[in-house]
């Protein structure tokens, strides 16, 4: 490209030209340049948002500046070139304040890098959309009855309309939302205007902050005397604190170990120094039992998680930023939190696949944390009963420091877990979920207790699909029904008497012949929580039972009552799929049933024996909890499965060793690095054609570059087709992270493009 000319304002005083970088919500790299208009100059900051004209015509995007610099700053090392000609002006500002700082400017920074997407991309989702669109802060118009207006009330001939609106806003006596006076009135705005026009209604522009609920009474009454792991956990994470430096450490301590109590006496002491502590947990155990306890204990809590709407997000975000918080307790996003002044990261659970966005920008909580806490110098603790293999990789090999409590607090013992073979059992034969043993196990549950005190004992039942049947089968000849658009069976849902997929949410009625063959008469083969909650009925009439998926969950609140029946006793039997796998804690449950343990052993994932172990130990950490003892009862058709085995051994040493050998022999993480590409298209031949194309593509650079990542695919994506859209995967393998990088930087450069196919590319994905 030719140099461009002289500006005509160049001669003059080319080095006051201010110059912005910004980043725009786009899948790219790179930064766009513009020039900062005088009448901004003084008030145009970094981190903060503006509109630019972008690309053709007069179309205007949204970015944020990332850097200002002169236009000497521009040019950079020596080249004579001025501002170049084709540098657009910003036309205004967006924010006055800044929506983001520097630290976390050099956070997005980080993981766009890390994640192969767009800063801007990063910036857009890092904001809450409630705080980007300023929610519970908008003007909004009120209106009320001016004297003259009331006077016109009894003296004047009015519309109806007009009267009404006239009188709604007598009887109130303050002033009235505008659009809440049109409906109470039934009209539009019409005769409001009207009324206006006349005198004898005034506007008032009024700008509503939402209030948030104030925090409960603390209660410092639930503090313990620390078991002498928990001491000993305590001290190494308060060393950290103190050493002022970064530090990962990860707490393995089992189910009931006392993890929270740590977490809380760590987070007592950053408090201490006026700093604020960011909490993650997975979003089901934001229940009202895990947030009592963070209320218990300090002032000022704040709760993000998926429910809030705009407005409360936004003022939640003000809060922490003005650093009136000092613990922000949230599920994943919650690492993005405005925090002033960082002093520790915790997240729990650090195993559950939650943590990992599966969208762009598609980071891994753990990751960004990580880095989040490097660049503010604090520590990072990771605590889980059952560690990812990374995690326990890293602390094994020095990365991360890792400390253990091996005991239940109160020296309750870890409940015997008993792994029984389905495979010849009468009624599992017979077509039901719940065997012969299980069955009388969990009657033995409900009923013990003595003459004085009958029985109180609860139960919980796990079952990892909701719906009624998996599946819709047709014995003739063999097919069963799938999705349109997806590459999936329909689960049969009988409260809605339809078929429904579980990836894109269509419902279908079923057809009355088989479209395949014509064969009239369906089989619903398996079962799902609906089918087990009729089993259950049918076995146990008079219990009380309740179930907890996502279909019986749908209104806000119900999750928390259902637990808080539970906790009363009211319920006697609680059944449903992962929601209640998670960090429950009720002292009567003395059984809990695995329906199934063999649903994530068949996945075809690197880490189904990973999670296979990590749902039974979650599952067995829901009982034992008191001195009642308990006991967990595990239905497997693969009874000698080491990940089970291991699980029902409540053996984490033994089942991450052999698991780390498999791994290290498999090539696999946390051994190799790995990010896959997916491509999707409408049709399916060109998504083949785009996947060989980009494969050829990669293998070139690879080769060329002498980089050391293997390539491999392109194939189909397990789930091969998803809502519409055909998938091919391919999967770049590299002994150090940063390679793989380099090279998507070099095939990025010049990237075959096939139209009608997209590309997304998922680095350290968690489902390979
Ligand atoms: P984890 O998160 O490791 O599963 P929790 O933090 O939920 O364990 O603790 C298990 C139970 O033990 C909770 O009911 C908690 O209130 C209680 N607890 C924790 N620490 C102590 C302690 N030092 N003394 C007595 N009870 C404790
Ligand atoms: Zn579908």
């Amino acid at each position: 490209t030719p140099l461009p000319g002289p500006m005509p304002w160049e001669e003059a005083a080319v080095e006051d030209v201010l110059i912005a970088e910004i980043a725009l919500n786009k899948p790219l790299d790179d930064q766009y340049s513009y020039i900062v208009p005088d009448p901004l100059r003084e008030r145009i900051r970094t981190g903060g948002r503006v509109r630019v004209p972008f690309g053709r015509g007069n179309r205007f995007e949204y970015g944020f500046v990332t850097a200002l610099k002169t236009a000497a700053d521009y040019r950079g090392n020596g080249t004579s070139q001025g501002v170049p000609k084709r540098l657009k002006s910003i036309e205004s500002l967006v924010d006055e304040e800044p929506l983001i700082e520097s630290q976390m400017l050099q956070l997005t920074k980080w993981i766009a890098d890390y994640y192969l997407c767009g800063w801007g991309q990063v910036l857009h989702s890092v904001v809450p959309a409630g705080v980007r669109r300023g929610a519970g802060t908008r003007l909004e118009t009120f209106v009320a009855l001016t004297p003259e207006g009331e006077q016109a009330l009894a003296t004047h001939s009015l519309g109806r309309k007009q009267r009404a609106v006239a009188e709604i806003l007598k009887s109130r006596n303050e002033p009235v939302l505008a659009t809440e006076v049109a409906a109470a009135a039934d009209c539009g705005t019409g005769p409001i205007r009207e009324l206006e026009r006349k005198g004898f209604v005034e506007r008032l522009k009024i700008r509503s902050e939402v209030e948030l609920a104030a925090a409960a009474n603390v209660d410092k009454t639930e503090e313990f005397h620390p078991t002498a792991e928990q001491a000993a956990s305590l001290e190494k994470i308060l060393g950290t604190i103190q050493s002022g430096e970064h530090r990962t450490i990860l707490l393995h301590g089992v189910t009931g170990s006392g993890k929270t109590e740590v977490y809380i006496r760590a987070i007592e002491e950053v408090v201490s120094y006026g700093r604020q502590a960011i909490v993650l947990v997975p979003e089901i155990s934001l229940t009202p039992q895990t947030i009592r306890r963070f209320r218990r204990r300090f002032d000022s809590v704040a709760v993000l998680h998926s429910h809030l709407n705009d407005a409360d997000r936004h003022a939640h975000w003000k809060r922490i930023k003005s650093g009136d918080v000092q613990v922000v307790v949230g599920a994943r996003s919650a690492i993005f939190a405005p925090t002033p002044r960082l002093g520790l990261v915790v997240i729990d659970e650090e195993h559950e696949t939650s943590f990992k966005q599966d969208t762009t920008p598609r980071y891994h909580a753990r990751e960004v944390a990580e880095q989040r806490t490097r660049f503010a110098g604090v520590p990072l603790v990771l605590g889980s009963a059952t560690p990812t293999l990374e995690s326990w990789h890293a602390a094994k090999t020095g990365r991360y420091d890792l400390v253990s409590m091996r005991k239940r607090v109160g020296n309750l013992e870890m409940p015997p877990v008993t792994v029984v073979d389905i495979r010849n059992d009468p009624q599992v034969r017979k077509g039901q979920a719940i065997g012969r043993i299980l069955t009388s196990s969990i009657r033995s549950a409900l009923e013990e207790g003595s003459d004085e005190q009958p029985g109180d004992g609860q139960v919980i039942l796990f079952l990892n699909l909701r719906g009624f049947s998996p599946a819709v089968w047709c014995p003739a000849c063999g097919s069963s029904l799938r999705c349109d658009d997806c590459d999936i069976t329909m689960t049969w849902h009988r409260d809605i008497r339809r078929v429904l997929c579980h990836s894109c949410a269509r419902e279908a009625d079923v057809p009355k012949a088989c479209p395949s063959c014509g064969h009239q008469g369906w089989k619903f083969v398996g079962a799902g929580t609906q089918k087990l909650e009729d089993e259950v009925r049918a076995k146990f009439p008079e219990y009380s039972l309740a179930r907890m998926d996502s279909d019986s969950m749908k209104r806000p609140g119900s999750h928390d009552e259902v637990l808080s029946a539970f906790r009363d006793g009211k319920i006697r039997i609680l059944l449903g799929t992962q929601m209640i796998a998670k960090g429950l804690d009720f002292p009567n449950v003395t059984l809990v049933g695995v329906i199934d343990a063999d649903t994530l052993l068949h996945q075809p994932d690197l880490r189904s024996s990973e999670r296979t172990f990590q749902l039974i130990a979650q599952v067995a950490g829901r009982t034992g909890r008191s001195h009642r003892g308990g006991r967990v009862l595990v239905q497997s058709a693969n009874p000698a499965d080491p990940a089970i085995r291991r699980a029902a051994e409540h053996d984490y040493l033994a089942f991450s060793a052999s698991e780390m050998q498999d791994r290290e022999v498999m090539a696999a993480p946390p051994f190799r690095h790995y990010a896959r590409v997916i491509l999707r298209g409408e049709v399916e031949s060109d998504v083949k054609r785009a996947a060989r194309a980009l494969a050829d593509r990669i293998r070139q650079c690879s080769d060329a570059g002498g980089t050391g990542v293997s390539v491999l695919g392109p194939a189909p994506a397990p789930i091969s087709k998803l809502r519409k859209l055909h998938r091919f995967h391919l999967q770049l393998a590299a002994t150090e992270s940063e390679s793989l990088r380099a090279l998507w930087r070099r095939v990025e450069a010049d990237m075959p493009r096939t139209p009608g196919v997209e590309l997304a590319i998922d680095v350290d994905p968690i489902n390979m």
